[in-house]
């Protein structure tokens, strides 16, 4: 018999939420398995040689309408107050984004802009959100022509380097849930929840993993202690009879005998200069600047003060898994044939008893933090009942 319950590969959010219920609501044994040197998945941060918590795949601002996953998480650290707020760089302007009478003013003449401000609370009404689409379709030459630039000067650019197609490519969908703010609200999220964890969400994880029953194994991926031979599960070459969390890539679990699911990556460029602030807000959009997106600095996030400042510039890429300079997988590239794909290994991991696949590459689907911790609760209580 082995002495652990459950093996958990991953240490992102997924495998640490299932690992810390696991662990301190039925007093199972845990065993985590991270193929990095460090927990917190994509989450983690670090500091850098100057001193600075910057995160080290890419920028990372929690926010969530569920109280539930809140107060979860708010056992496990504080929370520094934070909204966050993006400007994007227009003909020379910086605009806030999403686009909203701010914007507006600052893209046209004051006249123009008054007209325009006019129509729109006119036909959708003052705080409305509209989505780009629905701008594109309306009756009024001036608005249409308003949706048009916006969709040209902020959104197409972007969006094509987002997922490395072309714009024509941009399926109306994606279009459809772009806001125009009718209002002067800058914020990106609204949910009612937003912060940043005050030690950071490597400490926040690190916590959540610090609970008798868990031990967690860096620098170790699944299969160097753990083989599936279906229906079987071994650890360490014995039988395991106990289950498996596996939040790694789906494909990567079966060897992708059933074809590789598509994954966009991103190159990150940091540099740290001798200045206090570099730009206004915490980031900076690029939308029509050639391969790079946006600029994010680290301190507008952390609060944190010092004379020096650390920035990020990203820049999205092709994933390859052969090639060490793209192979993070970071974005699932979620179309209908990939989607059909994906089910087909997800029915394999059913023929595995005591196998579940969790998380953002596990289920092959853009989850944000709180989607994650939300995800993972909801799979615990799901297995909690049918025990
Ligand atoms: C650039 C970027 C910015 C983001 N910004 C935000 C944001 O601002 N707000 C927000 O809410 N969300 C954001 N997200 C989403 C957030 O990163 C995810 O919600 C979160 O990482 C999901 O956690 P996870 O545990 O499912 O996956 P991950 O964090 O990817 O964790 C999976 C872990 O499993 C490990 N692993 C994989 N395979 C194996 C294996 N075979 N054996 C052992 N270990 C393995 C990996 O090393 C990794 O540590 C962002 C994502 C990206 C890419």
């Amino acid at each position: 018999m082995s002495r652990y319950d459950a093996i958990v590969a991953g240490a992102g959010f997924s495998g640490a939420v299932m690992a810390e219920r696991l662990a301190s609501q039925l007093g199972w044994r845990v065993l985590v398995l991270e193929q990095r040197n460090h927990i917190a998945g994509n989450c983690h941060d670090q500091y850098d040689d100057a001193g600075i918590l910057i995160h080290t795949y890419g920028p990372h601002i929690f926010h969530t309408r569920h109280a539930a996953v809140w107060n979860y998480l708010s056992q496990f650290t504080e929370w520094r107050r934070y909204e966050h707020r993006v400007l994007g760089e227009v003909d020379g302007e910086l605009i806030p984004i999403p686009f909203n009478l701010t914007s507006l003013r600052r893209c046209f003449s004051a006249p123009q802009a008054s007209r325009l401000e006019e129509k729109l609370v006119a036909a959708y009404g003052r705080d409305a959100r509209v989505p780009i689409l629905e701008l594109r379709r309306s009756n009024d030459d001036d608005l249409k022509s308003l949706a048009d630039f916006i969709y040209e000067k902020v959104f197409v650019n972007y969006t094509a380097k987002q997922w490395g197609c072309r714009p024509d490519e941009i399926s109306a969908d994606v279009s459809a849930r772009v806001p125009v703010v009718v209002s002067e609200d800058d914020r990106y999220f609204q949910d009612p929840y937003q912060g940043i964890p005050v030690q950071g969400y490597s400490a926040l994880i690190g916590r959540m993993l610090d609970q008798p029953g868990i031990d967690v194994a860096l620098d170790t991926a699944l299969r160097q202690r753990v083989t599936i031979s279906a229906p079987d599960i071994l650890l360490d070459g014995k039988p395991f009879a106990g289950s498996l969390i596996y939040t790694g890539m789906v494909d990567e679990l079966f060897d992708y005998r059933l074809g590789e699911l598509p994954y966009r990556s991103l190159q990150f460029r940091f540099e740290t200069l001798d200045i206090p602030q570099f730009q206004p807000v915490a980031t900076v959009n690029f939308p029509n600047a050639p391969g790079l997106t946006r600029i994010t600095e680290f301190k507008q996030l952390t609060g944190q003060v010092s004379e020096r400042t650390t920035i990020v510039r990203e820049y999205p890429q092709a994933y390859d898994r052969h090639d060490e300079t793209r192979n993070v997988p970071y974005y699932p590239v979620f179309t209908e044939e990939n989607r059909q794909r994906y089910q087909r290994y997800a029915d394999l991991v059913k023929t595995i008893p005591g196998l579940q696949c969790l998380g953002r590459l596990g289920e092959y689907r853009y989850l944000n933090m709180d989607d994650a911790v939300a995800n993972a609760l909801e799979r615990f209580a799901a297995l909690e009942v049918s025990r």
